[in-house]
């Protein structure tokens, strides 16, 4: 199985002097070369959207509507394909690559019907003093050219979080999606151009974050940015974007509280899908399970007892569960994670192994808060649980966080419910599920380290628009 990949740049397919290997993180096999861009790609990509932002300004609301449903319509004839992409790239189980497909076609349509409801309001002016005879309005207009910079777990659906609503919102584009899956990105990008999109309205470029990433946020024809991926890289997107418009989104160590009132079939068929999901490299994953002292044992022995049913072998076929890591670093990472907390007190009750870049499903009891594995971002399938002696101070340790994306709670108390959705400093608040549920036009973002700004059509146009407000003078 090989591929060809190129960028795409003024509406050409190009290659590069430079290039990379893009390798099956399951079998190791290349599957192709990808061209890395150098500064004069950069400049050029930059060039190519700045040139069409008037076009993408002028360009209808019904026919940007109209390119992303075509596109949507065209990743649903290879949804097969498509999903096929995502398991070889980036090693996912087919299950979930499977639904990050069906996912990333709603959301297109989603972005599509909101580019048809992107308007502002009149304003009454005569409510101040002296401006009794004016009339004033806002409305949204593009911010111009975006630069969008995307992870590697979600290789489809996160980058139409990002593409979807600037086209919506009439902006051009210039993509840089995470080296080592940079497929899905191209063959979306493929798709718009069949659909209509203008020529050099979206610039896909390839290469790392340091290098490729960083000019193309530097460079001061971009109006804005916006990223998805990990905290440290976060942290430099927003110092070299100056003063840009920036959307961030980042990790978390997301938590989950199981109440002494709570469905246990429920919060154990959630938690093991939000523990394990793409082996926990999910920026929602559950990751702390804080649970009543009068159901721990109960929840202990049943959480435990189904994550051993989980199965662990090839990505491509549809009944595996966990598959390997997209990287063997990141599988010593999580297995030193794990070691350590367990030489300072944990224990495993399960897993806790690791052979080459598969890592075992691991459930850890007796943490503590400042170890790793509970305080930092594990994105590995390994999740800890914590008994608590009351409600009370289950919400207290859930909020305890340098992150705050989403967070769940198990209950059957309405009070409690209404408690924690007051109480937690988060971008989410799930009752009776995990915070590992998304859909996706609702708005998603974190607070704190989690990020600034929310994505989901509607909220990310927002993000994606200025608003421009006009003053008659009668
Ligand atoms: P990463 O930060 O290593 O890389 C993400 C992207 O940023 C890649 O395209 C990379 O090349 C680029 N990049 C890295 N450093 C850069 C720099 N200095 N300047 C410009 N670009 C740079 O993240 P990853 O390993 O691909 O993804 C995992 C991380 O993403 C996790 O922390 C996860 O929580 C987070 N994530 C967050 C969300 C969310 O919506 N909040 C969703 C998915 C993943």
């Amino acid at each position: 199985m090989s591929y060809t990949y190129k960028m795409l740049i003024a509406g050409h397919w190009t290659g590069s002097a430079r290039t990379q290997e893009v390798r099956n993180p399951f079998s190791n096999e290349v599957l192709g070369t990808l061209p890395v861009a150098g500064p004069e790609e950069v400049n050029e990509a930059v060039s190519a959207a700045e040139h069409a932002r008037a076009v993408m300004k002028n360009l209808p609301a019904h026919e940007r509507a109209r390119i992303l449903m075509r596109t949507a319509e065209a990743i649903t004839e290879m949804h097969a394909e498509m999903t096929r992409r995502i398991v070889l790239e980036s090693g996912k189980a087919w299950k979930w690559a499977h639904i990050e497909v069906d996912r990333a076609v709603e959301n297109l349509r989603f972005a599509a019907e909101e580019a048809k409801r992107i308007h502002g309001e009149t304003v009454p002016m005569d409510a101040s003093a002296g401006s009794e005879n004016r009339i004033g309005y806002w409305l949204r207009e593009p911010v111009g050219v975006i630069a969008a910079i995307t992870p590697f777990n979600f290789p489809l659906n996160l980058v139409v979080h990002k593409v979807a609503p600037a086209i919506a919102a009439g902006n051009s584009v210039v993509l840089k999606p995470a080296p080592g899956t940079p497929g899905p990105a191209q063959e979306l990008g493929r798709l718009l151009l069949e659909a209509g999109l203008p020529e050099e309205a979206l610039n896909i470029i390839h290469g790392g974050g340091p290098d490729v990433g960083e000019a193309l946020i530097r460079d001061d024809r971009v109006a804005m940015v916006t990223f998805t991926g990990s905290v440290p890289a976060g942290k430099k997107i927003k110092e070299a974007s100056g003063l840009k418009k920036i959307t961030l989104e980042l990790g978390s160590n997301s938590g989950t509280l199981v109440d002494a009132s709570a469905d246990i079939d429920l919060a154990v068929q959630r938690c093991i899908m939000g523990s394990f999901a793409y082996n926990g490299q999910v920026c929602i994953s559950v990751q702390r399970i804080y649970i009543h002292r009068e159901v721990f044992e109960e929840f202990l022995d049943r959480f435990t007892a189904a994550a051993r049913k989980l199965i662990i072998g090839d990505p491509m076929d549809p009944t595996t569960d966990i598959t390997p890591m997209i990287s063997e670093q990141e599988a010593e990472r999580a297995e030193a994670w794990v070691t350590r907390a367990c030489a300072q007190g944990a224990r495993a009750v399960l897993g806790g192994k690791r052979e080459g870049r598969i890592f075992h499903p691991t459930v850890l009891i007796d943490v503590r808060p400042e170890m790793d594995v509970v305080c930092n971002e594990v994105f590995a399938p390994v999740v800890s649980l914590i008994p608590v002696q009351d409600f009370e101070q289950g919400i207290s340790l859930l909020d305890d966080s340098q992150y705050g994306l989403q967070a769940g709670i198990f209950t059957r108390d309405i009070h409690h419910a209404f408690l924690a959705i007051k109480a937690l400093n988060a971008g989410g608040v799930m009752i009776n599920d995990v915070p590992t549920y998304r859909a996706d036009h609702m708005p998603y973002g974190g607070n704190k380290n989690s990020g600034i700004g929310r994505e989901g059509a509607r909220f990310a146009i927002e993000e994606m628009t200025n608003i421009k407000f006009v003053c008659f003078n009668l």
